[in-house]
């Protein structure tokens, strides 16, 4: 019964301190994700959710990942298949990186940029 009373208790809302607003990155007021502006939240054992700018944000670093994934692949198929000297090797790795860093960089950059 003790723990039942504990998951029903109202508690401060973590993510806005029970304001039930939060401020965004453009400085404007908004309704808190965490609790719909509620101020609290019910239950202890609430798991925090994820932002919808930190779900996007770890879609596109799994989309990298995956990305690399698939040129580690191809670049160990052609490293067994054609013998590749050392310097075309660090060039490729080098470049796969690059790509993968750039192609980050610019999806983050393109959701500042739209994203309000
Ligand atoms: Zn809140």
């Amino acid at each position: 019964m003790h723990d039942l009373i504990a998951l029903e208790e109202d508690l401060v809302c973590q993510e806005c301190n029970g304001l039930g607003k939060i401020i965004d990155h453009d400085g404007r007021a908004d309704i808190c994700d965490g609790c719909y502006g509620l101020g609290y939240v019910r239950g202890v054992y609430r798991a925090k959710p994820l932002s919808r700018s930190k779900v996007k944000l770890r879609r596109a670093l799994l989309g990298t990942f995956g990305g690399l994934g698939v040129f580690y692949a191809v670049f160990l198929f052609f490293l067994i298949r054609y013998s590749i000297g050392p310097v075309i090797t660090l060039a490729v790795l080098l470049a796969g990186h690059l790509v993968a860093v750039t192609f980050l960089v610019l999806y983050i950059l393109y959701r500042a940029m739209h994203d309000n």
